[in-house]
């Protein structure tokens, strides 16, 4: 049993984590600040006795005795990213310097939340953990690309320099119950306007490509990447990738929705083209994802029709 910090725990991905983790018989510091994050993701939680719920904004110190630490605190979709970039920004690079000093400090092991953002639009395909990336640095998606390296690059230097046990997860999207139905990523966008047989909006003409993972296989390989005793930036995520266009029409079947597509302005610097290169992951981890598209989109699915039908509920009383 080891007592484990996660930030960004009442986030979709660190909901799934802190109950992954507490069903495995760890005690479980779930640390949030709930900007996108909602008690409604652990509430099923909330009452176990190894389970402890802290208020905290990480890009302020944090005191506790901990043997991990897994550092997901940060918005993720660009919807919330923007709303305030400087914060954005201060998260990523404050918040991984006090979960630094805390691993220091504990002697424990820290795992950082980066992202496939990190090679920005790439120019190679699929992106492979070598690729240094192509990243703008003073566009609107500049706050969380540029803050997510800054922390892959504290996170080596303390590593360097203090010998800290570092784990640097590069996630690709994931998607699966408990996305907040606001954040405006393609996934949940989509199956509300579905599910209400509004119009889907593809940004763009819809050629841009993207691989989903669904959120169950992610949570695997981040234990085992924790597990591991691998220092260097790993690629998760699942390399089945579809075109924005067809990902949509997957929707539409999956949910029989009478929604036309309609096409909107693409927002500036939306990557091409991603999907990942998981062959660092399959030799050190031994993963590679379990859940096909559609049994994970059904999944995904019936999360947001259970919740926009409460959701109706309460606001026909
Ligand atoms: P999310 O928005 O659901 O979760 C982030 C959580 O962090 C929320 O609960 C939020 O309230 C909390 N938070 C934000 N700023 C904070 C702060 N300053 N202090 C404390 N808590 C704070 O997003 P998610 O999809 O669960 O993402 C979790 C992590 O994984 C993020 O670091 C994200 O960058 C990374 N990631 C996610 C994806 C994906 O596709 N979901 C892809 C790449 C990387
Ligand atoms: N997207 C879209 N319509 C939407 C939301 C997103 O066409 O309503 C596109 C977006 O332009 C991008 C892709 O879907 O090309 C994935 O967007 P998301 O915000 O989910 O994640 P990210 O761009 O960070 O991968």
């Amino acid at each position: 049993m080891k007592r484990i910090l996660i930030t960004g725990g009442a986030g979709f991905i660190g909901s799934h984590l802190s109950e992954r983790l507490l069903k495995e018989g760890n005690d479980i510091i779930c640390l949030d600040n709930f900007f996108t994050g909602s008690k409604d993701n652990i509430r099923h939680l909330i009452g176990n006795n190894k389970f402890e719920l802290v208020r905290h904004d990480i890009i302020n110190e944090y005191l506790a005795e901990v043997d991990e630490i897994y550092n997901l605190a940060c918005p993720a979709s660009p919807v919330h990213y923007q709303y305030n970039p400087i914060k954005t920004m201060k998260t990523s690079v404050m918040g991984i310097i006090n979960m630094l000093g805390l691993a220091k400090r504990c002697k424990a092991k820290i795992l950082q939340a980066s992202t496939s953002e990190v090679y920005g639009d790439p120019k190679i395909h699929p992106q492979i953990e070598s690729y240094w990336g192509n990243v703008n640095p003073i566009g609107i998606r500049s706050c969380y690309d540029e803050g997510k390296r800054c922390a892959e690059t504290l996170m080596m230097d303390y590593h360097r320099q203090n010998n800290i046990d570092i784990r640097i997860a590069r996630i690709f999207n994931t998607y699966g119950p408990r996305m907040a139905l606001n954040d405006g990523r393609v996934v949940s966008n989509f199956i509300v306007q579905a599910l209400k047989n509004e119009p889907i909006t593809v940004y763009g003409n819809g050629s841009q490509t993207r691989a989903f993972c669904y959120v169950s296989d992610l949570i695997d390989a981040l234990i085992k990447l924790m597990d591991s005793n691998y220092n260097k930036p790993v690629n998760l995520g699942n390399p089945d990738e579809h075109t924005i266009l067809d990902f949509a029409k997957l929707i539409i079947e999956l949910t029989n929705s009478k929604s036309e597509i309609i096409f909107k302005e693409l927002p500036s610097d939306d990557p091409v083209q991603r999907e990942p290169d998981i062959n660092l992951a399959k030799e050190i981890l031994n993963w590679e994802p379990k859940i096909q598209i559609k049994e994970g989109l059904l999944k995904t699915i019936e999360y947001f029709d259970k919740i926009i039908s409460t959701k109706k509920y309460r606001e026909s009383i």
